[in-house]
């Protein structure tokens, strides 16, 4: 049996988080129901086929992070959840001579989450949780020979790192859908002057 959901945050609360999220720096910011979130192991599995680099590469990318199965249980333990994104430029997010723009740009929702989360803690929401985009060992620990938890060492940034949203196997782009964003998955064979908008996406669930 589930346990009972948290619901320990009202209407006012939940907007008032929603706005820290766009004062953080996101562009769009909602509220979501847990249940509306859709968990699955079709997407953590596009972490292995094709094979992502990041994969096995470091604590917070699969087969480390929390599987799809333990995801879905600890999510029925919570309610609610703010569902943020930022914009990006295409050529940030695609060409290949923008790769330290992109780091920032995927450093940018490891930090969002971080500090929403903590927001979140702070107003008396001390379960809640925030998932980035991407993988840490790409965005925080590109410089380093390794992932230091897979060294049996601690994380260089406790803090900041976190598993993305794909990595526990949410369907980041039926949840963007749901939301009325509009957002499609771009491809490694994508041209940035064939596509209009560019964003990522990161979530923190609150309770
Ligand atoms: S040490 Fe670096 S790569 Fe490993 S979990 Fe921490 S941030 Fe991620």
């Amino acid at each position: 049996m589930s346990p009972h959901p948290r619901d320990n945050s009202s209407t006012a609360q939940m907007e008032a988080l929603r706005l820290k999220a766009l004062e953080l720096g996101a562009d769009k910011a909602t509220v979501i129901d847990t249940s509306a979130i859709s968990v699955s192991e079709a997407v953590a599995f596009k972490c292995r086929v094709p094979r992502c680099p990041n994969y096995a590469s470091c604590a917070n990318c699969p087969p480390h992070a929390p599987t799809p199965e333990e995801f879905r249980r600890v999510l029925a333990s919570f309610r609610k959840a703010i569902l943020f994104n930022k914009r990006f430029a295409p050529e940030v997010m695609l060409s290949p001579d923008q790769e330290a723009a992109r780091t920032e740009a995927f450093r940018s929702i490891f930090q969002l989450a971080a500090k929403l989360e903590s927001a979140a803690f702070y107003a008396g929401h001390y379960l809640s949780f925030g998932l980035a985009a991407g993988s840490c060992r790409n965005v925080l620990c590109h410089e380093q020979k390794g992932c230091a938890v897979l060294e049996g060492k601690a994380c260089l940034f406790p803090a900041l790192a976190r598993p993305s949203m794909e990595a526990v196997g949410i369907d980041v782009f039926q949840l963007a859908a749901l939301a009325g964003w509009d957002m499609q998955p771009l491809g490694r064979e994508a041209k940035a002057d064939k596509v209009d908008q560019s964003s990522l996406t990161g979530i923190v669930v609150v309770g």
